[in-house]
Formats: C-alpha cells, structure tokens, sequence
C-alpha cells in the first residue's frame, strides 16, 4: 500500500511512528513543511523535516519532541559570549551539524530535496521524506505592537513571541511562485491513501497545501483523504494553534477544522472521543467521522490512530 503523509513537525512525526508500526509494509512518502525554515547564523535551518527526521531515525529528544537526543549547547554559549543573537532559537551542538551539512550542500548546487534525502541517509528514517518544494518559502506572521502593524517570521511568532499576542495573518512568502518538489505530485498521484496528520492545519499543512499544485493532486487523486483533529476538547494538544486559526478566521474546534479543509479535499476526519458530539456535524458536511481516542501518549497509542485512519479511509473507499 502506498500512503502519502503530509506533515509538519512534532505532531505529524509521532503520527508517522505511530504508522511505521501500525503498517510496517507500507511504502510511505512524507511530504514535509519547509514554510517554518529560517536562516540563523548563516546556516539553513528546516525545523520540521528534523524533527521528522530525527522521530523516525531514533535521534530526538523524546520529551521535547524536537531537537537531538543527549543535546549540548557549547556553540550556543560561544555565540552569546559574541553577542551574537538570536538566542530565542535553541540550536544544540549536535543538531547544528545539521544545518551545516544541509547548508554546505545547498551552497554547492544541491536541491533540497537532494539535501534532504542525503541527510536521510544517514537517519534511515523508513519513509520517503520529501521537502514540499525545493523552493524558498517562509511563513510569515501579521502582528500589532504598540499599534503598528508587521510582519515577523514564523519563528520569531512562535518561539521569541510564544505567539502572546493575536496574529492578524498568516502569510506563506513565497508559496504562489513555487513549485512543488521532484517526486511531490508523483507520490500523490501515485498513492492509495492520503493522510493529514495530527498537524497544525494552518502554518504546517495549509502551507504545504498553498503551495500550488499540491492541493489539486490531493483533490483530484481519487483515492481516500483522511485527517486526525489536532484539536481536541476545543484546545490545540500541545502548542499554540488556536492562535493561528483565528487569524484566518477557523475557530479551534476538530468540527471546524474539518469544515475548513473541506469535503472538497477531505473524505473522512477522526476526532476524539471527547469531541464525539461533532460527528454529526462533520458528516453533516459530507466528510466521514469517528471519534476515537487521538492522544499520542506512546507509540502504541500512534499506532492505533493510524489504524483507525486507515480502517476509515477503507470505509470510504468502499
Ligand atoms: P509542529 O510543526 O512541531 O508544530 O508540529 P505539527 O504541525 O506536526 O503538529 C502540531 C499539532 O499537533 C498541534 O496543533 C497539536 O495540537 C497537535 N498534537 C500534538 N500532539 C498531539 C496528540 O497527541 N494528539 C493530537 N490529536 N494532536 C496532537
Ligand atoms: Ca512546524
């Protein structure tokens, strides 16, 4: 069974664990958000295809769920002693390795889907990890301070700002002019179930959605698309999601959410057990649902969410 994946970082990485165990055979191909990358330090930094990266080879920081397992912050400490910032993003020693590599590669003529794939190499994370675009897009975020208007990056709203103050936009730069990566549209077209995991559906898989092409393959392949509510009981599980969907008007329920991706791209949505009380409205609207319990406690627990997607995306097939 082939099964196209589209994935931010910590949310779709454990689902993807999770998926690896519960479908060993599968030939799985990642499509991974590259609207969170930024540049700090001269180096190329993708945050979300490490974490999956490194979730499926075995090398995160499992309480974390981003960043090297057995992290060190020498270089961290150097740079400051420099004054030389950001000090808001937590670059460890061994990941910087990383960026470097990936970095070197991209300055020698490497795509970074090529990058990416040699990065994988060496992480043998078990699935086809594929940039969604080998072109630069970054996400950038709508604030107001001190009654002005800007724009930050993705980043500086997440992780300097803790996303403390209500984004206004949310605006993937670049995204209209790029095209998806070698191998993006061919997974699609190719695969026999299209899964949207636990990610965030605004700045991970709406960004992989804006790029142009991608959501028409998803639409158009014929084949079932099933999604798992990263919302449950009316809350993000873990960060700070209800933030960016308000700035694009989706209020953060799993019945909302699935309303905003659509039937027209959706065919069936699982939302928790707590949430079952939305079902009838997400059917309603032409997306079939089932609550099942959708914390990603452990891998076990990963594993029988994705079971349970691909039992419901054989349901709306048949
Ligand atoms: P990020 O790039 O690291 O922010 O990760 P993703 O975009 O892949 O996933 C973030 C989303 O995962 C958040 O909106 C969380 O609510 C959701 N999430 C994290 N852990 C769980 C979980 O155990 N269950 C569910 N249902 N959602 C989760
Ligand atoms: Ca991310």
């Amino acid at each position: 069974m082939r099964i196209v994946v589209l994935a931010g970082g910590i949310g779709g990485a454990r689902f993807l664990r999770g998926l690896k165990q519960a479908a060993p055979d599968a030939d799985v191909t990642v499509i991974g958000n590259t609207g969170d990358d930024i540049h700090l330090f001269g180096l190329k930094v993708c945050p979300d295809l490490d974490t999956v990266m490194y979730t499926l080879g075995g090398g995160i920081n499992e309480e974390q769920g981003w960043g090297r397992t057995d992290e060190t912050f020498q270089v961290k400490a150097e740079l400051a002693a420099y004054g030389v910032g950001p000090g808001w993003f937590g670059l460890g020693d061994r990941d910087f390795a990383t960026h470097i590599v990936r970095t070197q590669m991209l300055g020698a003529g490497y795509p970074l889907s090529a990058v990416t794939e040699a990065l994988c190499a060496r992480w043998q994370p078990g699935v086809r990890l594929l940039p969604m675009s080998d072109d630069r897009i970054e996400t950038h975020v709508a604030v107001d301070v001190d009654g002005e208007r800007k724009a930050v990056h993705f980043q500086e709203y997440w992780v300097r700002m803790r996303a403390s103050v209500d984004a206004k936009a949310v605006v993937p730069v670049g995204a209209d002019q790029a095209k998806p990566a070698p191998g993006v549209l061919e997974a699609v077209a190719a695969a026999d179930v299209i899964l949207f995991p636990p990610s965030n559906p605004v700045v991970s898989i709406g960004t992989i959605l804006a790029v142009p092409g991608i959501r028409e393959a998803i639409a158009e392949a014929g084949v079932p698309v099933v999604g798992l509510s990263p919302i449950v009981g009316d809350a993000p599980v873990r960060g700070m999601a209800d933030k960016v969907l308000a700035a694009i008007g989706v209020e953060a329920t799993a019945a909302a959410v699935a309303l905003h991706y659509g039937s027209g791209l959706l065919d069936g949505w699982l939302v928790d057990t707590v949430d079952a009380g939305a079902v009838p409205e997400i059917e309603g609207a032409g997306i079939r649902s089932r609550a099942v319990p959708l914390m990603m406690t452990d891998v076990d627990a990963a594993a029988e969410m994705a079971r349970e997607a691909l039992k419901l995306a054989e349901e709306v097939r048949a």
